[in-house]
């Protein structure tokens, strides 16, 4: 019997150009890169790179797919994509704030693999997995095992939804949600689409920037079959993370009827300048995705080394707005955990 799921599966994509021919997305997550002295051979760092590669990642392990190391230079130790990727050694040493799990997420965890936090969402765990480590995550902790999804745990996350008539968006999250297969994720949407007070469909990923032929045929049939509005936040922290391929997925999304915004972190030695984020902004806008939120670091242990002060994002915030125009300026947050929205800083 064909169910909805997977006719969805089964219909064309909307847009009527091939889509490109290049490896599929799910070779390229298998094929990432997973051993930290293989990631610096290949960029052409030294051993001592490599040494501090290799304490980093017994903490937190690497991961990196070959369509994002193309865009690292190679030779160069301070490159802002590689120092988003690299592990080093510094995540080995203790500071004090920082934390397993600084929003207190396991607090606000009603049913497994569901987050309510804030008044009107909910986050769902869609995929414990991500297509590539970011050393400085807030998530590098968090305990995937147990709250890995299954088609039983999003059944309890959906009756959480269905029973509260407030909710109104529901986001998808992750580690990275495009991560899950188009199947679980067509399943998933066709029951989200069922529940009557649900508006919004927001999906957190960097799959897209990642790897771009991950916005394929598939995920765009069961994305466009939805009668829920739908939000793609995007999360890029540099200009350079943009390519030509990156631009040719987020038209395929738009063209699917999917607004798309972007959240960056501020991190040190990647992008605290205001030139670096003057060029983030203007080079999303030419990739169509707006300029959303810029966070500072969640204060999770293992990633001190990428804070900035809170004067000093101040001041790059306030030479951001002499060079850009309103509608490109990000607003500057911080998450607090208990706190009923992001606040402003
Ligand atoms: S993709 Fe997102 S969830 Fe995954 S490691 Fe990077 S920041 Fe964390």
């Amino acid at each position: 019997m064909i169910t909805r799921s997977s006719a969805l599966l089964q219909r064309p994509a909307p847009e009527t150009q091939p889509l490109p021919v290049q490896a599929r997305w799910q070779t390229q997550l298998a094929g990432a890169i997973r051993d930290p002295r293989e990631l610096c051979r290949r960029l052409g760092l030294d051993t001592a790179w490599q040494d501090g590669a290799a304490r980093g990642h017994a903490l937190f392990e690497v991961r990196v797919p070959e369509a994002y190391l193309a865009r690292i230079r190679p030779g160069d130790p301070s490159d802002p994509l590689l120092h988003q990727v690299l592990p080093l050694i510094e995540e080995d040493h203790p500071v004090a704030g920082y934390v397993a799990d600084p929003l207190a997420e396991a607090e606000h965890t009603p049913a497994r693999g569901l987050i309510h936090k804030y008044a009107g969402r909910v986050l769902l765990i869609a995929s414990p997995a991500c297509a590539v480590n970011c050393r400085y995550c807030f998530r590098r902790h968090f305990p995937y095992a147990e709250n890995a999804p299954s088609r039983a745990q999003w059944e309890e996350s959906l009756d959480y939804i269905r029973e509260d008539p407030t909710i109104r968006e529901a986001i998808l999250s992750g580690g990275d949600p495009l991560a899950a297969s188009d199947r679980q994720l067509a399943w998933l949407v066709e029951r989200l689409d069922a529940i009557p007070h649900l508006r919004r469909l927001r999906i957190h990923t960097r799959l897209p920037v990642v790897i771009p032929e991950r916005i394929d045929a598939a995920l765009l049939g069961w994305l466009s079959a939805t009668r829920l509005q739908k939000v793609m936040v995007l999360h890029i922290n540099h200009a350079n993370e943009i390519d030509e391929a990156v631009i040719a997925a987020c038209r395929r999304l738009s063209d699917a009827g999917v607004t798309l915004l972007n959240q960056s972190v501020l991190l040190r030695g990647v992008n605290d300048s205001v030139e670096a984020l003057a060029a983030l902004s203007e080079r999303l806008f030419e990739a169509g995705v707006l300029p959303y939120y810029l966070h500072v670091l969640d204060p999770v242990a293992g990633a001190a080394h990428f804070d900035v002060s809170d004067d000093q994002a101040r001041e790059l915030v306030a030479g951001l707005r002499e060079v850009l125009p309103g509608f490109l300026m990000p607003r500057l947050v911080r998450e607090i955990p208990g706190e009923a929205s992001k606040t402003p800083l």
